[in-house]
C-alpha cells in the first residue's frame, strides 16, 4: 500500500507515463534511515480505527485532546516508543540509533496528526532531552527511565507573556535559600508567567522550568529547573502551582497548551539540572562553562532538536499537500480544443508552473535537511556535547526556509485543487492551519533568519581577514573564493547559450553573485552607519535587520541547492536510470530561486536577458517534469490512507452508493 499504489482513476492513469526509476529507491533515498520501522508505523500501526482520519473533522477541543491522549497510549503499548530516550545506554551508536528512531516516529505521527507530534515532541524532544543533554550522570539515572515509561509525564516552560523570541529576558527567578537547601521558583510580575507551554493545562505533571538563577544575590542567567506541578494520581496542583489554560486556537488544539505562575514554589537543590551549572555543597554557584553567552546557549540546546523536527515535517507536509494536488492535477479534466475531451489539469503549462518549483523545492529541501540530521546525530551521539553551532545555524535556517516553503506550497496546492481542495478530508486546509504556528514555535522564523544572517556576516569578515574559508563558508564552493572582494556586474553582454552546462553555470554564478553582492553591501553599510549611529551597535544591527534576514535567506537558498547537489551526484552514480529526473528537479530549484527574487536582478547578478533565459528555462523543465511528477510525489512514500479521495479515484469515492 501507499509507495508503489497509482492512482487508480482512468484519467490518472492514462496521464502517468510508465515509471523511468524504482519509486521505492527514490523513497529509501528520501527518507534516508529507519525505513523498515517507518512503513510498519504508517501502514500497520496507522491502519487501526483509532488511527483514521475521518473523525478528525469537527472535533471539539475535548475531543481532539483525547484523542492525542489516546493515540499516545496506544504507540506505547505497541512499545512503538521504546527507548527512543536511549535510556542506559552509553555507546555512541547505540545513542545515535535512538536518535534516528525518535525522528522516524516524529516523521510518521506528523504525517497523521500535528498534535500527537507536537505532543510526543514536547515530552521527548523538549522534556527528555533537556534532562539528557542538561542533567548530570545522576540526575539523567534517575530521571529518565520514567521519562521513558511517561511515569514522569513533562513540558517544557520556557516562554512567558512578557517574553518570547527574547527568551534571556525571561523574568521568573529561581533563587537558592541555604537555609533550606532549596531554591524558590518565583513568578514576579505578571510579564513572568509562562506562557504556550505545551503540555501545561492537563497532562504534564512535572516541567523543566527555564528562570533565571540567583545565588547570593548574584544573578547567574538562565538555568533549567525539575518543578513537579501536579500529583500524578489525582492532578491536582502542588502547592505554590498556579496553571490556567491558553483556550482554543487556530490549530493544534489536541494540545493542550497552559499559561504557569510559581508562588514561591521550593524544590530541593538536586532538582537543578546540574551538567553544566551547579550550586556546590557549600552554596557557591559552579560552572565549566565561564562565558555567559555560552552558557545561555546551551540551556537552550534542546531547541535545536526541536528546529530540525519542525524543519523535516514541514518538508514532509508540504510533500503530502503536493501528492494530493499533483495526483489530483493528473485526474481531474477541465476543458480542451473544441469538440475534444477534456485534458487533465497537468496539461496546463500555468498548473505545472504553479505546482512544479514547489515539488523541486520539497525535495531539495528534503534531501538538503537529511544532511542537517546526520550533523544533529553526530551531536546527539555523545552524552555532554553542547548542539555544535553548525547545527544551531543551519537548524535556524532551515527552520525558517522549510516552515516558509510548507506554508506556501500548501496555499498553491489548496487553491490548484479548487473547491475539492476547501474540503477538510482532502487534508490541505486543515493541515496547513494546524501547521501555522510552525513558523513561530522553537524560534520566530524572522529573529531565527536575522540572527543566522548576523552569523553569515561575522563568518564572512573572519574569511575575509583569514583569507581562509571560516564557518559557514566551509560549505560554500572554493572556486567563488575569489569573488570575495569583488563579485562581477552583469550587463547583458554575455554568451546566451542555453547548453545545459552553460545555464547550470549561469545559476551557480547568479547564487553565489547575489550571496556575495548582500555581503559587499552590507561591508559598506555598517563602518557608515557606525559613524553615523555614534557606535551604537544596538541601533546598527537594527538599521541592517532585513538585510541581515535577506542575507540569511540568500545563504541558506545556495547551501539546500549545494547539498541536494551532492545527493544529485551521489544517486545518480549509483543509480544512473534516475540521475535524468533528479537532475531536472535540482536545476528547477535553482531556476525558480533565481526567477522569484528580484534581488538578483536589483543587484546585477543577472542581466535582464540571462532572466529572460531563466524563465525560459524554468517553463521549459516544468513542462519536462510534468510526465514524472506522479511518480516523484508517489516517491514520497505517503500511504494512501493518509490522503484526501482526490488523491485516489475522486469519482468513485463520491459516487451516491457510497453514502
Ligand atoms: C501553539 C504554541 C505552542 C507553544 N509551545 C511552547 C512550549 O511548549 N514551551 C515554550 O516555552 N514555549 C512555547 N511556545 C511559545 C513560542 O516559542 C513563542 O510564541 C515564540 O518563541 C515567539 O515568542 P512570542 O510569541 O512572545 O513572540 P514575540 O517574541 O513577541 O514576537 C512577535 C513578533 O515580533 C517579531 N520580533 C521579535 N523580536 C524581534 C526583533 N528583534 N526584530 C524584529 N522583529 C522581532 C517576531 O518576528 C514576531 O513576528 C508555544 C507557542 C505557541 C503559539
Amino acid at each position: 500500500m501507499g509507495i508503489e499504489a497509482d492512482v487508480a482513476h482512468a484519467g490518472a492513469a492514462a496521464a502517468a507515463p510508465k515509471k523511468a526509476w524504482d519509486t521505492r529507491v527514490m523513497f529509501r533515498e528520501l527518507m534516508m534511515h529507519d525505513v523498515e520501522l517507518r512503513e510498519y508505523v504508517l501502514n500497520h500501526v496507522f491502519g487501526e480505527e483509532l488511527f483514521k482520519l475521518a473523525p478528525q473533522y469537527g472535533m471539539t477541543v475535548r475531543q481532539e485532546r483525547d484523542l492525542t491522549m489516546a493515540r499516545w497510549a496506544r504507540m506505547r503499548e505497541l512499545k512503538v516508543y521504546d527507548n527512543v530516550l536511549a535510556v542506559g545506554v552509553d555507546d555512541p551508536s547505540g545513542r545515535r540509533a535512538a536518535v534516528q528512531k525518535y525522528d522516524c516516529l516524529s516523521e510518521c505521527v506528523g504525517l497523521l496528526d500535528h498534535s500527537l507530534e507536537i505532543k510526543t515532541g514536547v515530552h521527548y524532544g523538549l522534556f527528555g532531552s533537556t534532562i539528557a543533554r542538561l542533567g548530570s550522570k545522576h540526575q539523567r539515572e534517575l530521571y529518565l527511565p520514567k521519562v521513558q515509561t511517561c511515569e514522569m509525564l513533562g513540558c517544557f516552560a520556557l516562554t512567558e507573556l512578557g517574553h518570547g523570541s527574547n527568551a534571556r529576558g525571561i523574568e521568573t527567578t529561581a533563587t537558592y535559600a541555604p537555609e533550606t537547601d532549596s531554591i524558590v521558583l518565583h513568578t514576579p510580575t505578571e510579564t513572568a508567567q509562562k506562557y504556550w507551554i505545551g503540555g501545561a493545562a492537563e497532562d504534564a505533571c512535572w516541567t523543566t522550568a527555564m528562570a533565571q538563577l540567583y545565588v547570593n544575590g548574584e544573578c547567574h542567567g538562565v538555568h533549567a529547573f525539575i518543578v513537579r506541578l501536579r500529583n500524578d494520581t489525582d492532578k491536582q496542583l502542588c502547592p505554590g502551582v498556579w496553571i490556567e489554560d491558553c483556550g482554543h486556537k487556530c490549530g493544534l488544539n489536541g494540545v493542550d497548551n497552559g499559561r504557569i505562575w510559581f508562588d514561591n514554589v521550593h524544590i530541593p537543590r538536586s532538582q537543578m539540572l546540574s551538567g553544566v551549572a551547579s550550586i556546590d555543597d557549600s552554596g557557591k554557584y559552579q560552572s565549566a562553562i565561564k562565558n555567559p553567552d555560552q552558557r545561555f546557549a546551551v540551556q537552550l540546546g534542546a531547541l535545536s532538536g526541536g528546529r530540525i523536527s519542525i524543519a523535516v515535517n514541514s518538508t514532509r507536509n508540504a510533500a503530502l499537500a503536493l501528492t494530493t494536488a499533483i495526483r489530483y492535477a493528473h485526474s481531474r479534466r477541465a476543458f480542451g480544443p473544441d469538440g475534444a475531451a477534456e485534458v487533465a489539469l497537468m496539461h496546463y503549462r500555468s498548473h505545472q508552473q504553479r505546482l512544479l518549483p514547489y515539488l523541486a523545492r520539497t525535495y531539495a529541501m528534503s534531501f538538503a535537511v537529511n544532511e542537517l540530521k546526520r550533523m544533529w546525530w553526530d551531536n546527539c551521539q555523545l552524552l555532554g556535547t553542547p548542539v555544535s553551532k553548525d547545527v544551531h545555524f543551519v537548524s535556524s535556517l532551515f527552520k525558517a526556509l522549510m516552515t516558509w516553503n510548507m506554508r506556501d506550497s500548501m496555499q498553491e496546492c489548496r487553491e490548484s485543487c479548487g473547491g475539492q481542495g476547501y474540503a477538510s478530508i482532502n487534508r490541505i486546509g486543515p493541515v496547513k492551519n494546524d501547521r501555522d504556528v510552525m513558523m513561530t514555535f522553537e524560534g520566530d522564523n524572522s529573529v531565527l533568519l536575522q540572527r543566522a544572517g548576523k552569523m553569515v556576516m561575522d563568518d564572512y569578515a573572519r574569511t575575509v581577514k583569514s583569507r581562509k574559508r571560516s564557518g559557514c563558508f566551509k560549505w560554500l564552493s572554493e572556486e567563488f573564493d575569489t569573488k570575495v572582494n569583488s563579485p562581477a556586474r552583469r550587463t547583458g553582454s554575455e554568451d546566451l547559450s542555453q547548453d545545459e552546462q552553460d545555464l547550470e553555470r549561469l545559476l551557480e554564478t547568479a547564487l553565489h553573485r547575489r550571496l556575495y553582492a548582500l555581503l559587499e553591501s552590507l561591508a559598506q553599510e555598517v563602518p557608515k552607519l557606525q559613524r553615523e549611529l555614534a557606535g551604537d551597535a544596538f541601533e546598527v544591527a537594527n538599521m541592517i535587520s532585513s538585510d541581515a534576514s535577506e542575507l540569511g535567506y540568500a545563504f541558506a537558498e545556495l547551501l539546500i541547492w549545494q547539498w541536494f547537489r551532492r545527493d544529485v551526484a551521489r544517486i545518480s552514480n549509483a543509480y544512473p536510470d534516475m540521475a535524468r529526473v533528479l537532475q531536472m528537479l535540482s536545476s528547477l530549484y535553482a531556476l525558480d530561486t533565481v526567477d522569484r527574487s528580484p534581488s538578483f536582478l536589483r543587484l546585477s547578478c543577472i542581466s535582464q536577458a540571462e532572466a529572460s533565459v531563466v524563465r525560459h528555462a524554468k517553463r521549459r523543465r516544468c513542462a519536462e517534469l510534468a510526465p514524472h511528477s506522479m511518480d516523484l510525489v508517489n516517491s514520497f512514500g505517503i500511504p494512501d490512507h493518509l490522503l484526501g479521495p482526490i488523491a485516489g479515484d475522486w469519482e468513485l469515492q463520491n459516487r451516491r452508493s457510497k453514502l
